[in-house]
């Protein structure tokens, strides 16, 4: 048996085709016409290369040994895959369809069309990031996004790489050599394994916990504080909450403490609204304003959650302090870049203007039950009679998502499609998943769930409408082939 099989695989083996035969057949003269000779000979290689192994581990059907001429139409159409590959950007356009407006996986906040242009405009060519064309001589990046941050929050701002880098530098600069004293019911992970106790610990100050999981009165910080205590840190819980026994104090006794003691009281607010959305009835999200009319010495907070900007971390507060951070050398090592300065200024104009449904995130959640509620409708209707699946819209649920508003739902309308005849739900995911452009969509209960809150009007339900026509139609004809995709 075992001589058997040897005996074809040398026989596989002896009919493979060389790479210099590859180089010289038809197939070759389409490659080297539209890619670098270098990188077709190092894919026919890896290709030739791949089917030895397969032959060699006896993964291929050895019982007739394949002639040549088959085996290197094989490596050939392997070797085109394969240089597509290496075309095809990694990071790609998805549409997201699951319902959380700001998915970390999905890459949080869309930005505006006007964040967009304002990108555009720069980045190609030279800009004044850094030159003060009043004055023609050097200036300084903060500039372009301070001027406005300021004038929305009435309080001096810097920006920085993302909102750990923010709470790190804050911390550096305030707390280092010293204690920060934080709530045990604070002391979360954002996801990907970024924890505050961590953050804190390379900052170089020292944790001091107060209070239990559930529950932290003022006098626990109070006993806490000490020669070595540098500030009071509060977190916002963003992405969980503590239900039941429960106690934590107010902002307001916070910032008496802080001003009792003289310590600064820095928030971490974590996603930090600029627009109220306790207004559409989600109460956990305080307005960044709110926390510095109250007292509270320096925020923290994301560019890329509910503001809905680009990836960025925004530090605001006492100016004083905001100075020393500007100042601390770190500034310079996460510091945010010119792309984010951009899309950050034409993002907060829109918040200035008050144009909130330029900004995709906002214009997301403002959207009313009955507005998606008509989208769905005209949208299960554009799919058509013949459409081969089964379409019903159901009341479901979207979120704010990104860490924000846990348990808290905004009212939608989903499509739910269930596949006819032998497609499984999974198989249509897979192929929404694997298409282009991508769609990401929830499954549950052998049906898959839309929700087209968070799929750009317009173009993007043209295309979710292709895409998932064409993931019908793919599993249909791998179906029909018996299931033999082979990859
Ligand atoms: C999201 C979040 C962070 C991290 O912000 P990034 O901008 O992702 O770096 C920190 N703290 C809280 C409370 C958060 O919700």
């Amino acid at each position: 048996m075992a001589l058997v099989d040897r005996g074809a695989q040398h026989g596989g083996l002896r009919h493979l085709p060389s790479v210099d035969r590859l180089l010289g057949g038809e197939a070759a003269v389409g490659w080297l016409a539209v890619y670098p000779r270098a990188l077709v000979v190092e894919e026919i290689r890896a290709a030739v290369e791949q089917m030895r192994r397969a032959i060699a581990a006896g993964e291929r059907e050895n019982g007739h040994p394949p002639q040549t001429a088959a085996l290197e139409a094989e490596i050939a159409a392997e070797v085109s895959r394969r240089l597509e590959r290496q075309s095809r950007a990694s990071l790609r356009r998805v549409i997201n369809a699951t319902g959380v407006i700001l998915h970390t996986n999905l890459g949080r906040a869309p930005l505006s069309s006007n964040a967009l242009e304002a990108i555009a405009a720069t980045a190609g060519g030279y800009t004044n990031l850094e030159y003060d064309l009043e004055a023609g001589r050097r200036g300084k990046r903060d500039v372009h996004a301070s001027a406005v941050l300021e004038k929305l929050l009435g309080a001096p701002a810097v920006v920085v790489n993302n909102n750990a880098a923010a709470i790190f530098l804050v911390l550096n600069e305030l707390g280092a050599g010293g204690e920060v004293i934080v709530s045990r019911g604070e002391l979360i992970e954002i996801g990907d394994g970024f924890r505050i106790p961590d953050i804190l610990g390379k900052s170089g100050s020292r944790l001091h916990e107060v209070g239990t999981t559930n529950r932290t009165r003022i006098e626990d910080y109070r006993a806490a504080i000490g020669e070595e205590t540098r500030l009071l840190l509060r977190v916002h819980p963003s992405n969980f909450r503590i239900v039941g026994f429960t106690a934590r104090p107010s902002l307001e006794e916070l910032v008496a403490l802080a001003r009792e003691t003289g310590l600064p009281l820095v928030e971490d607010l974590g996603s930090g609204c600029l627009y109220d959305f306790r207004s559409l009835g989600l109460a956990d999200e305080p307005p960044v304003t709110a926390s510095l009319a109250a007292g509270v010495d320096v925020v923290t907070f994301s560019g890329d959650k509910l503001l809905g900007g680009p990836q960025a971390g925004l530090i605001a507060g006492r100016e004083d302090l905001i100075g020393r951070v500007r100042r601390n050398p770190l500034f310079r090592a996460l510091r945010a870049d010119k792309l984010a300065y951009a899309a950050l200024e034409a993002t907060l104009r829109d918040y200035v203007l008050e144009r909130w449904d330029q900004i995709p995130v906002l214009r997301m959640a403002r959207q009313t039950a009955e507005e998606i509620r008509g989208r769905a409708e005209r949208f299960a209707e554009a799919l058509g009679s013949d459409f081969p699946a089964q379409v019903e819209l159901i009341a479901g649920e979207s979120v704010l998502g990104g860490g924000s508003t846990p348990g808290q739902g905004l009212p939608t309308t989903l499509l739910a499609i269930a596949p006819a005849g032998e497609m499984t739900v999974g198989q249509i995911e897979e192929g929404l998943r694997r298409g282009d452009p991508a769609v990401v969509a929830r499954v549950e209960d052998e049906r898959l769930l839309l929700d087209l809150r968070t799929v750009l009007a317009g173009t993007e339900e043209e295309q979710l409408r292709l895409a998932l026509r064409a993931a019908l139609r793919a599993q249909r004809a791998g179906a029909g082939a018996g299931g033999a995709a082979a990859r």
